[in-house]
């Protein structure tokens, strides 16, 4: 793709008109940031109608972009500006990029432990959001935590200047999920699912005992892949150990520590280590059994690397309960394997109405499934993010009286990590689908504001 091929892409990816995108392109060329086309989109026309006609921006806004074919993308725009100034943005010289890059990068905080989990003393966190932040509509934002500089800051800015809570669920059960969560919920009683799962690899799993040897000193495991080591390597694995002494060498330990760390490996055997197997990350992730089955083993490994840590959610989400005792509406982005239902479910809080976008066909039958074993509320379903248009928004929150909680986690492939080939922050392909949560939770507000 050219250079400005992908710079339209981006923009229409986050919900301007293609026209928009190009007319943009004209007036400032291809070379400049994303963030100057996004604010070209309406600023020259803003500058020139305000002076002319001595009118106030918002109405200007709407203006701009009823010329570009609908006055849709204003709140997004003016969301975003009020954003910018707010966060510094241009006027204190700090040009920012729309993946952050010039923006200081998030810290981590350590432990990980978000504003508060059970079990852990600490001072306690205040936080007040401003009046127009704070729900209904309640929402909750997720990604990964570990994402390429500046990326939680834009997400951050978009997502109304919320600091993220950064959670490892290692803090909460037997294995590692560092998450960003972006969400207006009060933070103060919250209460854990009961039980609380098992924290170490042998409470959850005391059949590894017997074949894990003195020398691995695991107790938890790491963050659960969408995909696991082959059975090439655990061969190797094998191989190695047995041409060994017992206790390997040093150097054997190294290595195979590395692999069993890398790929979560447990040991089944005299010198044997396999990867999870599929049910085992369902118990580890909060999951009912049995919950991904029936899908291909690659697919189930897929979904279940991408869900939420149900647990963690679930903590987070509690203080929805007495909040609202006959159930809750709710609007679930990027939908998965229904993580956030799960968690809902767990808490004992209805869903009366659940309208779910997810395009992954497996993932969609899982949480139909699910849900028809469960559930007694309306579920709807929406394939993309991108089709899901501010008029369909506008007929649900008539239909169901609103939504309480606007839920999700967009894809993270050009943020983590692991991916070496295409992490190209919020604005690669994938992750650029955040916008569409940034765009579908305003419109939400904005429908609601109106009843
Ligand atoms: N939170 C979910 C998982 C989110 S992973 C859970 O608990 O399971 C991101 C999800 O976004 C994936 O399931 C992927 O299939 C879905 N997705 C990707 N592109 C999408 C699009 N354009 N519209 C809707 N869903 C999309």
């Amino acid at each position: 793709m050219s250079e400005k091929d992908e710079k339209i892409k981006s923009l229409v990816d986050m919900g301007f008109s293609e026209d928009g995108a190009n007319m943009a392109i004209t007036r400032c060329g291809v070379d400049v940031d994303l963030w100057e086309l996004v604010d070209s989109i309406s600023a020259p026309q803003m500058t020139e109608d305000s002076h002319s006609r001595n009118i106030s921006d918002h109405q200007v806004t709407d203006q701009c972009f009823d010329s570009f074919g609908g006055g849709k993308k204003a709140r997004l725009m003016e969301e975003s500006k009020k954003k910018r100034n707010r966060y510094g943005g241009r006027a204190q010289g700090n040009q920012p990029s729309l993946d952050g890059s010039h923006d200081e990068p998030m810290p981590l905080p350590n432990p990980m432990i978000g504003f508060n989990l059970p079990g852990y003393l600490q001072p306690s966190v205040t936080r007040i959001l401003p009046k127009q932040d704070t729900g209904p509509p309640f929402f909750y934002y997720e990604n990964v935590a570990q994402a390429p500089k500046g990326v939680w800051a834009t997400i951050s800015r978009f997502l109304y200047d919320i600091q993220p809570e950064f959670v490892d669920s290692k803090h909460l059960c037997a294995t590692a999920r560092k998450r960003g969560y972006i969400h207006n919920l009060p933070i103060e009683n919250r209460s854990p699912l009961l039980p609380m799962p098992p924290k170490t690899i042998f409470e959850a799993f005391p059949h590894y005992k017997k074949w894990w040897p003195s020398w691995d000193l695991r107790t938890q495991l790491n963050c659960l892949r969408t995909n696991i080591a082959s059975a090439k390597l655990t061969e190797r694995i094998g191989r190695a150990l047995a041409s060994s002494d017992s206790p390997p060498a040093r150097s054997v330990q190294k290595y195979v520590m590395n692999e069993c760390r890398k790929g979560n490996l447990v040991w089944i055997g005299k010198n044997k280590v396999a990867p999870l197997e599929p049910e085992e990350m369902e118990y580890l992730l909060g999951f009912p059994k049995d919950h991904t089955r029936g899908l291909g083993i690659t697919e189930r490994y897929k979904s279940l690397g991408n869900t939420f840590q149900v647990d963690t959610v679930a903590y987070h989400l509690s203080v929805l309960k007495v909040m609202f005792p006959n159930g809750v509406n709710v609007l679930s982005l990027f939908t998965g394997i229904g993580g956030g239902e799960v968690a809902l479910h767990r808490l004992g809080i209805h869903m009366k109405a659940v309208v779910s976008v997810e395009i992954g066909k497996a993932n969609k039958r899982i949480f139909r499934g699910w849900w028809d074993q469960t559930q007694t509320g309306t579920l709807i379903e929406i394939d993309d993010v991108k089709s899901l248009t501010d008029d369909t928004i506008v007929s649900f929150v008539s239909r169901f009286g609103g939504f309480d909680l606007v839920i999700g986690g967009s894809p993270c492939n050009n943020l983590a990590g692991c991916n070496r080939y295409n992490r190209d922050g919020l604005e690669g392909e994938q992750s650029a689908l955040f916008y569409h949560y940034f765009r579908i939770l305003n419109a939400v507000k904005s429908a609601m504001a109106r009843i």
